[in-house]
């Protein structure tokens, strides 16, 4: 089976969160299965380019419809991982991928629909037919459209469409002269049962489009899938995703083994694994040394995050001070790309400044996220919602016990150590439902409580964690179900 996957990210080169992660992992465990798998990506100038490997250019002059004229583009190609990337580049006085970001333009949904159009037109000339093109989120919505309305007839009619959300609080919301632009008749599309956007009069909405179009639609956790048909965090999209219901199905993410192993990660400064833990007590105290906070009987509640609304950045700070006050320290690693909100937590970082018992790095640290879940006790998420999380799972393989808030897929991953059904060996950390300071502390002081009183039991809650399988053994296998299910 031939598959394309059509993302705005891919990590190790271009990771803003998740995204990147989930694209990465899934297209190796597709590869591993016996998959050809091959990804297309914009080509952004802040790419880690010393992770991509034999870039050259592949297709020379591709000529791609745009408005009234034609962008001419450059297609590279390169190894990231294994795995095989091509990167499109137009030359255009509009340098549409050459900002120093990879989000937040004024133009992201003109940025977004030309790369849409563009992989298709790429696709078609290089004589490209995958069995399956993945997309991903709002960015890649248009594809499904574009294959449908202009390039089946030219030809491509032998490809399906999955389409993946990975967070429906971004949807690519915009005015219809984007439809004109990409080469579609608004009469056509502009309709409610197609691009019209459900709540904002005169604009199209791109993820509605990619769900309309797509052959089949998948969310990154179960939970979320229901929780976006039936409740407000469906954004406005609760209708259509109702009307596809049959189309619409929720896959769990998986995180990279090779990249989040305690027992071989060169990043931490011992690896342990389930049945012999004594190296983490020797990351925390690594942690400690790095990060400058006293080496006392506590335990380290952690977060690494964005920091933004979503990830429920007022409980992030309940959670600091909480900690501070309740016999226990307090490390942060995020960043915030509201400056607002940047601003509030440097505005902590800097109150915080004098106490030997906390931490904030406010920034993008990959390496020191690594040091944090092997060197913490505890990892706080307490999201508004979160369509999957990986921090959470990523926690439970280094032996850190999540506290979380109880949606999408967090409530899918961490089983409560109190209070949840399942039986004791699966559970794995400590659950709050209500968004207040006094929900988070019911679980959060149970977690420290429980670290303090009675260590043998938090020591099997890290060991359960440890012992799941959070792989992309399962998901991989899911997928690969779906590309069958809409291929045959
Ligand atoms: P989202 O995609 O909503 O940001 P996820 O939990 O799905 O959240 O994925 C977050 C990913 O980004 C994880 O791999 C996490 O380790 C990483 N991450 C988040 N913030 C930082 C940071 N400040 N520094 C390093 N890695 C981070």
């Amino acid at each position: 089976m031939f598959v394309v996957m059509v993302s705005p990210e891919c990590a190790p080169v271009a990771k803003v969160g998740g995204l990147g992660d989930v694209v990465h992992g899934l297209s190796r465990e597709l590869a591993i299965r016996g998959v050809t798998v091959e990804l297309i990506l914009p080509m952004y100038d802040c790419m880690k380019y010393d992770r991509i490997f034999d870039l050259q250019k592949s297709y020379s002059d591709l000529r791609v419809p745009f408005h009234d004229e034609w962008i001419h583009c450059d297609i590279y190609s390169g190894v990231v991982d294994e795995l095989k990337c091509f990167f499109v580049k137009p030359n255009s006085t509009e340098r549409f991928f050459e900002r120093g970001r990879f989000y937040g333009e004024s133009d992201d949904a003109e940025r977004f629909a030309f790369f849409s159009r563009a992989v298709l037109e790429f696709m078609l000339k290089s004589g490209k037919h995958p069995d399956v093109i993945h997309c991903h989120d709002w960015q890649a919505g248009l594809v499904p459209v574009l294959l449908y309305e202009i390039y089946e007839r030219q030809g491509m009619d032998k490809s399906r469409v999955c389409y993946t959300l990975h967070n429906v609080g971004h949807q690519g919301v915009t005015g219809e002269h984007i439809l004109r632009q990409v080469g579609l008749d608004p009469v056509a599309v502009m309709t409610p049962q197609k691009l019209l956007d459900p709540t904002h009069a005169n604009a199209i909405n791109l993820m509605k489009g990619g769900i309309v179009y797509a052959n089949f639609v998948t969310t990154v956790s179960p939970r979320y899938s229901e929780e976006i048909r039936h409740t407000e965090l469906g954004e406005g999209l609760q209708d259509t995703l109702n009307l596809h219901a049959d189309k619409v199905g929720g896959v769990l993410n998986g995180i990279d083994y090779n990249v989040w192993n305690p027992e071989t990660d060169t990043q931490i400064s011992a690896n342990y694994s389930s049945t012999a833990l004594s190296g983490k007590v020797g990351d925390k105290k690594a942690l400690r040394q790095r990060l400058m906070i006293n080496d006392v009987f506590k335990p380290i509640v952690a977060v690494v995050s964005r920091l933004d609304r979503q990830k429920g950045a007022d409980l992030i700070r309940h959670a600091a001070f909480y900690s501070l006050a309740n016999h226990a320290q307090f490390v942060l690693l995020g960043s915030a790309a509201e400056e607002e909100l940047n601003a509030a937590f440097w505005g902590l970082k800097h109150y915080l400044n004098d106490n030997p018992d906390c931490h904030f790095e406010i920034g993008y640290d990959e390496e020191l996220s690594h040091q944090i879940y092997a060197g913490a006790d505890m990892l706080v998420i307490p999201s508004v919602y979160e369509p999957c999380g990986l921090t959470q799972m990523i926690a439970m393989r280094y032996g850190t016990v999540p506290v979380v808030r109880n949606t999408g897929g967090l409530a899918d991953t961490v089983f409560d150590a109190n209070y949840s059904d399942v039986p004791f060996e699966q559970r794995n950390g400590f659950v709050f439902s209500e968004l207040t300071t006094e929900g988070l502390e019911s679980a959060l002081s149970r977690g420290i409580g429980l670290w303090h009183r009675y260590p043998e039991y938090f020591r099997q809650l890290r060991t359960n964690g440890m012992n799941q399988d959070l792989s992309w053994n399962n998901p991989g296998r899911d997928y690969l179900n779906i590309y069958e299910h809409i291929w045959t």
